[in-house]
């Protein structure tokens, strides 16, 4: 039997989610009807008739029911992209747990009325000496943001003005100047909002001999735009588009250590996209979404391709996703939000890095990008390659399982370049032998050598600000936040900063709690172990890259790049500075205290610190000198530390899945996981009981559920709300989806108790 109601948005866009109008469905329809569909309704006073999306099935009548108006019928024709992004939301809600308002508003683009922006590149005007002394110049007056500009344009002499703006921080305030010295031209494309066509048709043509300008530029100073593919990357790439052409669509994992030529892979197969007239969407992580990640893509595709990410404004992603819509565009890069670009003819999704954080949203719908693209494509009739170096152990399982296919890639693709030399060294034992340096007595060699070769050095610790703690030496404590349950962490200026409210204090002279004086900095952050490297190594220049270093719009980018342009010889940095980034100088890379992940209260830190220290390694020697990296660690036998050293992704997956199945972990098992908030800890203790308890006689009879807690977050204070878990596990997910709209319902019949947030993750 179908439902009875249909709630209808007429325009859709993010704003106008919430104006919701409800319709009876007559019985004709009862059942036909599917959240997405275009439906005809009778609107307004005049019952003018109008076009609307479904977004939601009801049996809920919000008014008298007698005075709802009727759908007219079903829009017919194919069903567009908006239509299945509509669709998706609703099986977003019903498989993480959300309201469809805010599903809604996940795969729809935010509307903002800008001021029109017209397209531009920009190309650069000078060579030879000219450009030489323009860099110089602007190297003397550090104009940063220029010099940073001019490189990317001795690189590309043409970029296009969005990859700039995105990705470099490119503003007008900063080009226009250099315009008018004559060091750049800026040439106007054609805005997309134009109404006139003539003009369009001129401007198209413009546009494509910037393409063609941009690709010969390109020859000229030496690029491949492809490569020939080695026999493993041609295997891959033979094996999917075979099985792409008989018309299958299912997913593939490519297994590729670092530098092994996975996106190579992906631009051979996106070409063939492309020439069936289809679509790409590339999801890449924020972190590793580079500029010269973005560059290979635009040499080899030229303009059809746009990027997004976080930094730009609100109607520049729209502008984006506006150009997909009307398939003005063939390729979308970007972070995981990028999946919800509204292509009409979508035949591929590459997601790189698949197993990266960053695709989980932790805002609610805590969606995984993963699971959601796979179901994108399925609607679609996409195809979806997901590729590592250290596949998730959810996809290897499944590739294992041949649920997915699977390559594997595993020698470098240049021709000279060889994996990095591991080395553990034993923290405890150097403590023992006397060396209470952060710097192993092999590590401080190493960087000797480097320093003395004019080779460079990356250093990272696995967190920011770790232990960088202020505590009492007389009484033992540490400061706390006093509206968190972290403790607070100490910065250069002498404050102290919660990382989780924002809170600030200078640091205080006596200790709060019992009054003494001898309170001191204890611990190493990044900032620490900046100072100890100035003083073991003062010839070398350093640079430092970490959330506070950052913060700034452009900051990641300028360091990042003054490191590659060789104005330091060692970066240290939290995790951040080890993902995706090819520099060809690096030969050593030094993980400083590679257990402080172990010990993250989260059964993945085994998987976490594995893919950290593999990725890490495979930063160093991506040029033309071998690379070494160092592990030092107090756990040198933890089978993660292990498999990292000897950069074994298979010995490293039977491992940890023989402790995920042992212990009851995904993916061996699901996990849905019911996080629950409130102002009073009281009012949260007895709900979250009340709730396993009835979880318990209602769900779990006969079910095999595991039910754990409810036990206090890792963090059980935050801004003043309390905040408790509850765990259940069930091998089948299915089941996990019943038990969530079982506590869905019961919560909602308990509206008098009040929790004040609870959410639903499902893993
Ligand atoms: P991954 O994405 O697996 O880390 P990339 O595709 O970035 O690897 O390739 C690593 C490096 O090897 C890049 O500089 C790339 O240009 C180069 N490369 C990739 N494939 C080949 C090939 N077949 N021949 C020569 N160089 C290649
Ligand atoms: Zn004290
Ligand atoms: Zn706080």
């Amino acid at each position: 039997m179908g439902k009875l109601y249909a709630n209808v948005i007429i325009d859709i866009s993010h704003e106008s989610v919430d104006r919701v109008f409800q319709y009876r469905i007559p019985e004709k329809l009862q059942g036909n009807l599917t959240a997405g569909q275009q439906v005809y309704i009778p609107f307004g006073k005049g019952n003018k008739r109008r076009k609307g999306y479904v977004v939601e099935l009801t049996d809920d009548a919000e008014y008298d029911p007698d005075k709802l108006k009727e759908i007219e019928g079903i829009v017919p024709g194919s069903v567009s992209a908006q239509s299945q992004l509509i669709w998706l939301a609703w099986w977003m809600k019903e498989q993480y747990g959300s309201t469809m308002n805010q599903a809604l508003k996940t795969v729809l683009p935010v509307k903002q009325q800008v001021k029109e922006i017209p397209k531009r590149t920009i190309r650069l005007l000078l060579d030879g000496s000219g450009l030489k002394e323009a860099i110089a110049l602007a190297q003397k007056r550090h104009y940063t943001l220029r010099l940073r500009i001019l490189e990317a344009l001795a690189e590309n002499p043409v970029i296009p003005w969005e990859a700039a703006s995105a990705q470099l921080g490119a503003t007008m305030a900063a080009l226009k100047p250099m315009e008018e010295q004559g060091i750049i031209a800026l040439d106007e494309r054609r805005s997309y909002r134009n109404p006139l066509a003539s003009m369009e048709r001129t401007m198209e043509q413009l546009s494509f001999k910037q393409g063609e300008e941009e690709r010969k530029a390109g020859e000229r100073n030496g690029w491949e735009t492809k490569v020939l593919l080695n026999s493993q990357q041609q295997e891959a790439v033979d094996r999917i588009w075979n099985d792409y052409t008989q018309g299958s669509r299912k997913t593939w994992l490519i297994h590729g250590i670092t530098g092994s030529g996975k996106t190579e892979v992906y631009m051979e197969l996106i070409e063939r996209v492309l020439e069936q007239g289809l679509q790409v969407i590339v999801l890449i992580p924020e972190i590793s979404l580079t500029w010269q990640t973005v560059m290979r893509f635009y040499r080899r595709f030229g303009d059809r391709v746009s990027v997004l990410n976080s930094r730009m404004s609100q109607g520049e992603r729209y502008d984006q996703y506006e150009r997909a819509r009307k398939g003005e565009l063939d390729i979308i890069i970007g972070p995981r939000s990028a999946l919800f670009a509204p292509f009409e003819r979508l035949g591929m999704i590459i997601m790189d890095e698949e197993h990266e954080n960053a695709y989980k949203s932790e805002l609610s719908p805590r969606y995984h990008a993963r699971e959601v693209a796979a179901c994108r494509a399925k609607l679609s009739g996409a195809a979806l390659i997901l590729g590592s170096a250290t596949p998730s152990l959810e996809s290897y399982t499944r590739a294992l399982k041949g649920e997915y296919g699977l390559c594997t890639l595993d020698r470098r693709a240049k021709e000279d370049s060889v994996p990095p030399a591991v080395e553990v060294v034993d923290l405890r034992r150097e403590l023992k032998e006397g060396n209470k340096s952060i710097f192993s007595r092999r590590l401080t060699e190493l960087i000797e050598d480097r320093l003395e070769h004019r080779e460079q050095i990356m250093l990272f610790i696995n967190r920011r600000g770790y232990a960088n703690f202020v505590s009492c030496r007389s009484c033992g404590e540490a400061l706390r936040c006093p509206h968190c349950d972290v403790t607070l962490t100490l910065h250069k200026n002498g404050r102290l900063i919660c990382h989780y409210c924002g809170y600030s204090i200078p640091v205080p002279k006596l200790c709060p709690v019992c009054g003494s004086p001898y309170i001191a900095p204890f611990g190493t952050g990044t900032q620490k172990i900046e100072e100890l490297a100035r003083k073991q190594f003062p010839s070398a220049k350093i640079l430092r890259m970490d959330l506070d270093t950052t913060s700034k719009k452009e900051g990641h980018q300028e360091i990042l790049s003054a490191f590659a342009r060789g104005e330091a010889d060692i970066l240290i940095g939290t995790q951040m500075i080890v993902k995706g980034h090819d520099f060809p100088r690096v030969t050593l890379v030094g993980a400083l205290a590679a257990d402080l992940s172990l010990y993250a209260p989260d059964y993945r830190c085994g998987e976490q610190t594995f893919d950290l220290l593999v990725q890490a390694a495979g930063r160093a020697g991506r040029g033309r000198h071998p690379g070494t990296a160092v592990i030092q660690t107090y756990q040198p036998d933890h089978y993660a530390v292990q498999a990292a050293a000897s950069q074994d992704y298979r010995a490293f997956y039977e491992q940890e899945m023989g402790y995920r199945r042992l212990m009851g972990y995904p993916p061996a098992v699901g996990l849905l996981t019911v996080q629950m908030s409130s102002r009073d800890e009281q009012t949260l203790l007895s709900e979250a009981d009340l709730l396993a308890r009835y979880l318990n006689e209602r769900a779990g009879a006969g079910k095999d559920l595991q039910l754990i807690g409810p036990v206090n977050a890792p963090v059980y204070k935050v801004n003043d709300i309390y905040r408790k878990f509850l765990y259940i596990k069930q091998e089948n997910y299915d089941i996990l989806i019943q038990i969530r709209k079982i506590a869905e319902e019961y919560l909602k019949g308990r509206e008098a108790a009040r929790l004040l947030s609870v959410q639903y993750d499902l893993t």
